[in-house]
């Protein structure tokens, strides 16, 4: 394991590739943002508005994917009143179940700053079976979840006749994957070939109970279909010259976005602006850390670092305390949810802990081999 020179990421993310000299992707985009030609980027932008507005079959220019958290938000408000589109936000929502009373507000705030929003619930039994599922399998819950979240936009967006959507981020330039690198930094075509969509791979969704016509919500439309339609994704952050978590979060928790009261060793989230809306996948985040060696604290720490917001030795010190902390609280009850006892939940970590990054104390328990910051 090897750790990026600049900045804290470490070269076990699905789809990296360190450049030569050891630096990451993302920090290799962030050096040449200095040099990008952000007029020519405008006029680049200018002429996507226009392809909305050109195909504007429906009466929408667009279509947001939007969970009303941070950057859907101001993704939103963007949209409207600086490229003066007409949008239609898609939201998929989580069950009742799940979904936080902070993220139905957070929804309830979005709308209410002026749009038209459309919130799909797929079958609450179904999604809870197929979260079970996605724990066993790959121990990852959100593996079938995100494959419905990212299926729903471009699904609407063929219903409607909307071919213009917009995403936020895109993780080819901001995090490293780069598998979802499409012809520029703009291009969100590639999306399904990110890490947790597999390609929109549904076949491991069904069994004897589970057919095609229980999961239609999160089958990703294909290739051809996606063409015929003229769809055509695109990421919004790649024209922000202040893409961050930290500049998305205040923009909109300015706007009234209500954000987590929880310390940073119960959520491994230094301000409480990430997953509003639902309290497990910071489970999730600390069953990547013992993946990958690397939590969310990790992504905000490399973006502050790259920022000169604070230095890669400051870094450090918080990825050593925060990295892979989750309260016992959400663990209980995400077991509970899905029907297994704590102990269950352990049995399947304790299979995808990454050995070679961690030495196992006793099942729950494993200390970090690696130097953070320096590797293995
Ligand atoms: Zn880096």
């Amino acid at each position: 394991m090897r750790y990026c020179k600049k900045c804290l990421q470490t070269d076990t993310r699905p789809g990296i590739k360190f450049l030569e000299n050891d630096i990451c992707p993302a920090c290799n985009y962030h050096n040449q943002l200095k040099t990008v030609d952000w007029d020519s980027r405008k006029e680049y932008l200018k002429s996507i508005v226009e392809f909305g507005k050109r195909n504007n079959n429906s009466g929408y220019d667009c279509i947001i994917g939007v969970s009303g958290g941070k950057d859907s938000l101001r993704q939103a408000l963007y949209v409207k009143e600086v490229l003066k589109m007409n949008p239609l936000l898609v939201c998929l929502s989580y069950p009742p179940e799940q979904l936080t009373q902070r993220g139905a507000d957070n929804i309830s705030n979005m709308i209410n700053h002026g749009f038209d929003c459309v919130n799909i619930y797929p079958s609450p039994q179904i999604w809870r079976k197929l979260m079970r599922k996605g724990f066993f399998n790959f121990t990852n819950w959100a593996k079938s979840t995100e494959l419905a979240l990212f299926s729903s936009v471009p699904r609407l967006a063929i219903a409607y006749q909307i071919p213009l959507i917009w995403w936020g981020e895109n993780a080819a330039l901001q995090l490293g994957d780069l598998n979802v690198m499409g012809k520029d930094g703009s291009d969100g075509n590639n999306l399904k070939k990110m890490n947790t969509l597999g390609g929109g791979d549904y076949s491991w969704l069904l069994d004897r109970e589970i057919n095609k016509n229980k999961i239609l919500q999160y089958l990703y439309p294909s290739n051809d279909r996606m063409e015929k339609a003229n769809l055509r994704i695109t990421f919004l952050g790649y024209f922000w010259k202040d893409w961050s978590l930290v500049d998305n979060g205040n923009f909109s928790t300015l706007r009234g976005l209500d954000i987590r009261s929880e310390k940073p060793w119960e959520i491994g989230d230094p301000l409480g602006i990430t997953s509003l809306d639902e309290d497990w996948v910071t489970l999730n985040q600390m069953i990547k850390y013992l993946k990958y060696g690397f939590g969310r604290i990790s992504d905000y720490v490399n973006e502050d670092i790259r920022l000169g917001r604070i230095s890669r030795e400051e870094g450090i010190e918080l990825v050593k305390k925060y990295d892979g902390k989750c309260s016992e609280k959400y663990i209980k009850s995400f077991s509970k949810y899905i029907g297994i006892s704590i102990d269950e939940f352990w049995d399947q970590v304790d299979k995808s802990v990454n050995l070679n990054l961690f030495s196992r104390v006793k099942k729950g328990v494993y200390k970090r081999k690696f130097k953070v910051g320096k590797g293995l």
